[in-house]
């Protein structure tokens, strides 16, 4: 279902005068699916798309019957779009996404009758988690990251023998899940001071972000039930970027046998739109692994992931502290990269969460870890680019940043462009450190 169709032409354009600007992140070709209502009102929670800076109200549009046109499978899938939770739409499965891609990208054209009463401004729409996520798995694929957090944790063995060999991963905490704008008190734990053999309670001092993307299960498997790779697409609804928050000093002294718990369960951000595989389909690249590197297992293998298995979502992560709101100054930028060089592709993440029997359900979130590309100004997290906290890292206005302090805002961006296909962008993800407790 990874197909490139007329959905994608670049030439498209919409009645929605500013799907049709230049860096927009969402034109025609984009139509990612979120939940929304009017800031500060009282309106129920109901599924939007969209479309420059506007939201369609798919509800709106599909009471008033303008997908009775597409057939019952668009209609249907319309209905669930415009729920105010998308698990509905995330179990109907890729044909029914198509049609409603198809669907949404011909009512939106230039040309069809302008839906004025459909639209809410972006401006004044505030988003929720768009599905109620029942379980959150955080994977660690960045070869480049397990390698620079690795040596800093383990200077004699930084990357574990299995990395090469499957796609490593934790199970996360669902419920601190939060939308772009979340905010959060810095967490207090345990921690092992240097030299130290006996542990003190306080607050996090080491406090990081994680430069991710997620990942939303679409359609489900029977509990015991593996997903074969040449499937695993299709049970992917498609996108969003990801914060997996990190208190640094609270994982070196906790994650030992079992891996993180209090250094991560606190919070995690996500972007409010999910851009869907269909959507991303021009601007998937060949999945490779170094010469000399072990090749997956058959079980982790197939044609198609191997020719167009990787996505070349180009990520930025920026942070605006509190000094730069004061003097007015916009946030400083701290590194950019592309989940192109994810070491595990989305399929593989996939198909190895359910094989040995375990069932995704339709809205489940994944995150593909921290995705820090291969150079230095790739890092994806504090802690890679401070070198574990032992650099300062310079922001624009003169601050330094080794961890991240009380106040600081960290905003991720993400997008896709490539010659010939329109660009399209994922919003952003940002949140926001309060003073611990
Ligand atoms: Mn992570």
């Amino acid at each position: 279902m990874s197909d490139i169709n007329d959905t994608h032409d670049p030439g498209l354009r919409s009645w929605v005068a500013s799907a049709n600007e230049e860096g927009t992140d969402f034109p025609i070709q984009n139509l990612p699916h979120g939940v929304f209502r009017r800031t500060g009102s009282a309106e129920p929670w109901r599924g939007g798309v969209a479309i420059g800076d506007q939201v369609l109200d798919v509800g709106a549009l599909h009471a008033a019957g303008a997908f009775s046109r597409f057939g019952p499978i668009a209609e249907q899938a319309a209905a669930l779009a415009s729920a105010d939770e998308l698990n509905g739409l995330m179990a109907a499965g890729p044909a029914a996404w198509k049609a409603l891609r198809t669907a949404l990208s011909a009512l939106l054209r230039e040309g069809q009758p302008a839906q004025p009463d459909a639209l809410v401004s972006q401006a004044d729409a505030e988003y929720r988690v768009p599905a109620r996520v029942g379980d959150f798995t955080d994977f660690y694929t960045s070869v480049h990251h397990a390698t620079n957090i690795g040596r800093l944790f383990r200077p004699d063995a930084p990357l574990m023998p299995n990395f090469k060999w499957l796609p490593v991963a934790y199970h996360g905490r669902a419920s601190s899940i939060g939308i772009s704008g979340q905010t959060f008190h810095r967490p207090r734990g345990q921690t092992l001071p240097a030299g130290a053999t006996a542990p003190t309670f306080g607050a996090c001092q080491r406090l990081d972000y994680e430069l991710e993307l997620g990942i939303w299960i679409g359609q489900g498997n029977a509990p015991g039930e593996p997903i074969p790779i040449a499937e695993a697409d299709d049970h992917v609804f498609g996108l969003c970027l990801l914060n997996d928050w990190s208190a640094r000093d609270i994982q070196a002294w906790e994650y030992q046998p079992l891996g993180p718990f209090l250094a991560k369960n606190f919070a995690t951000t996500i972007s409010p739109w999910i851009v869907t595989l269909q959507a991303l389909a021009p601007y998937r690249v060949a999945w490779t692994r170094p010469d000399g590197d072990p090749a997956p297992l058959p079980y982790l293998d197939c044609a198609h992931n191997r020719t167009h298995g990787a996505f070349d979502v180009r990520i930025e992560c920026w942070l605006e502290s509190q000094s730069m709101r004061d003097g007015g100054s916009g946030p400083s930028r701290l590194s950019s990269s592309s989940f192109r060089h994810s070491y595990w592709s989305v399929a593989q993440m996939v198909t190895h969460h359910a094989v040995g029997g375990c069932n995704l359900q339709p809205g489940d979130l994944l995150g593909t870890g921290t995705q820090s590309g291969p150079t230095p100004g790739e890092a994806a997290a504090l802690i890679e680019l401070s070198v574990g906290g032992q650099q300062p890292v310079a922001l624009d206005n003169g601050e330094t940043r080794t961890f991240l302090a009380d106040g600081d805002t960290v905003i991720f961006k993400g997008w896709c462009e490539k010659p010939r296909f329109a660009r399209i962008g994922f919003g952003e993800a940002r949140g926001t450190v309060l003073p611990a407790r």
